[in-house]
């Protein structure tokens, strides 16, 4: 029988402090009945996608909505993924969608709050106390087996159903102290391994916050918990940061599902009480009638880069993200209009189990919902920080005069059934390319009942008598004026009744006017934009189409 206290000493020279010294170390928190604490543990690899996003804002949600706590802790001990700068990009984008941390790593490097490091790769000692205690108590051993052997094992499992470290094939897991000396006096790498002490015949049981109950087999896998370099795999760096961090729900993706047993294991024979579980699984995509997962190859749309360059407000991404997370908050938001997000009760329990599926065209409408209902100032704003980085041509013109770049951007705002032109930043510039003599583009083609020879009768008229300082009442008899000289009658019904009478209604001399001052045929309030337009542009414009249907003739 191996004494498991010398093999401790043997594998750990070096670690001087015990369990007990972490436990009194990261105390329970003092946090009210029922709060919840959360984290966010990125990867430091530079890329934050919307699966990423999405289940940080539901680990965010679920603290925030408990008054718990929510943190980020930094997992680089895959030091070949690492990038450099890499979580202040990560941090930054979740910043830019609303999501701070209370504690852990901040966006300066630095870290906050009683329960760090919060970076993985400062820990190590952490790790190496607890190893060394589980040796101890005969639940790990030093493996010294090569890549080759290991590989020949995966080889000759092919066709197991269980397949990894375990029972007969775990060559090392009965090695004598003796041997292992011998092992270690010649220099021999080691990883440290769980002696697992799961049953394959036993199942072990889990409520699935997201996903509900489950059962699976229990774990019977040695599988590796400190590698060569003594940095701890996923698993074994999982159980001891969320327990000494006090985690009371770890919401992370459900490819970590099957690992669940293993983690409750690792839980239980470190003497730790289990997290609970929320498994979020991946967003999907529809696609020739099937749903598949986002792909970070195939979907441009999976970066959250994508969304800040199309010009998706953050807060039309998090309302369209809010309802593909919880099911009842389309309704929730038809009853509360103008309430805060933030205000939703939003529920774990609520969440698609299968995956939601996530669709442009869906977030492109909410979008617009959401713009429709922000100011001329904030539209202006977003929008101008949003042409800075991606449109220097708006931005430029709105700098030429950011009073009237408002002016235009309040068209029609404020209605009561406001219109919804704009779904992203980058639909503006289209939008109001007409407000602007660099962008607009001449137009002359009409619709109804316009012809060339009619336009140029209204557009002549017009051309006399439009003032650019009337009030809408005395703009709108104007053009009613117009329609009986040139033939056309300023009663819709009359027309409707007798239409071999006229040669059009007021609709028709409106569309006249309108496609000379915009080169469209529908836009926003017409009184607003000749307002707007001034009247050197206004008349410029009308005589340039008069000429432009003279020609026609
Ligand atoms: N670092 C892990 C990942 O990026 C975190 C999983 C977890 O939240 O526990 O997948």
């Amino acid at each position: 029988m191996t004494d498991y206290k010398m093999l401790a000493d043997l594998l750990f020279p070096n670690v001087d402090k015990n369990v007990d010294y972490y436990e009194n170390l990261y105390p329970n928190r003092d946090l009210k009945e029922g709060a919840r604490v959360t984290r966010f543990a990125p990867s430091p690899t530079g890329f934050l996608h919307l699966g990423n996003l999405f289940t940080c804002s539901v680990a965010y949600k679920t603290a925030k909505t408990t008054d718990g706590i929510f943190y980020v802790r930094v997992e680089d001990t895959d030091q070949k993924r690492k990038v450099e700068g890499a979580v202040e990009v990560m941090l930054e984008g979740l910043k830019s969608y609303g999501i701070t941390a209370d504690e852990g790593v901040m966006i300066d490097g630095t870290q906050r709050g009683d329960y760090g490091p919060y970076i993985q790769s400062q820990r190590k000692e952490i790790y190496q106390t607890y190893a060394k205690y589980l040796v101890e108590q005969g639940l790990a051993y030093p493996c010294f087996c090569s890549a080759e052997e290991l590989e020949a094992l995966r080889a000759q499992q092919e066709n197991d159903d269980i397949k990894g470290y375990y029972g007969k094939s775990a060559k090392c897991r009965d090695l004598t102290f003796n041997e292992i000396k011998a092992n270690i006096d010649a220099g021999k790498s080691w990883t440290l391994r769980l002696r697992s002490p799961g049953d394959a015949n036993k199942k072990c049981f889990f409520d699935d916050m997201i996903k509900g109950k489950i059962e699976m087999p229990e774990n019977i896998i040695d599988v590796v918990l400190l590698k060569t370099d003594g940095i701890p795999t996923y698993h074994f760096a999982h159980v001891i940061d969320d327990h000494l961090m006090h985690t009371t729900h770890v919401i992370r993706g459900d490819e970590w599902i099957a690992s669940v047993p293993l983690h409750l294991q690792l839980f239980r024979i470190l003497g730790f009480k289990p997290v609970k579980y929320a498994h979020v699984a991946p967003l999907m995509k529809e696609e020739n009638g099937n749903k598949r997962k986002l792909s970070k190859r195939k979907d441009p749309e999976l970066a959250v880069t994508y969304y800040k360059q199309e010009g998706f407000p953050a807060a039309s991404v998090n309302e369209y993200m809010m309802t593909i997370m919880n099911s009842n908050f389309e309704d929730w938001r038809r009853a509360n209009k103008d309430a805060d997000i933030n205000a939703f009760p939003f529920n774990l329990k609520k969440m698609s189990v299968s995956g939601a599926l996530f669709d442009l065209v869906k977030l492109t409408d909410v979008s617009k919902n959401v713009i429709c209902q922000m100011s001329a100032d904030e539209v202006f704003e977003l929008s101008y920080e949003w042409a800075k980085a991606f449109d220097p041509q708006l931005a430029k013109l709105y700098e030429q005069d950011k009073a009237y770049a408002t002016a235009v951007l309040n068209i029609d705002r404020g209605n009561k059934k406001p219109r919804k032109d704009i779904a992203k930043w980058s639909d503006i510039p289209d939008y109001i390319s007409y407000m602007y003599d660099e962008t607009f583009e001449e137009n002359y083609e009409l619709t109804g009942n316009a012809t060339e020879e009619l336009a140029v009768n209204i557009l002549n008229l017009y051309k006399d008598i439009v003032d650019v300082n009337d009030d809408k009442d005395t703009w709108f008899n104007k053009i009613k004026e117009i329609c009986q000289p040139v033939g056309c009658t300023p009663n819709v019904k009359e027309y409707k009744q007798n239409p071999d009478a006229f040669k059009g209604h007021v609709g028709d001399v409106s569309t006249v006017i309108r496609v000379a001052l915009t080169g469209r045929t529908n836009t926003p309030d017409l009184f607003a934009i000749t307002a707007l337009l001034g009247a050197d542009r206004v008349q410029k414009r009308i005589e340039k189409a008069i000429k432009h249907y003279e020609e026609k003739k």
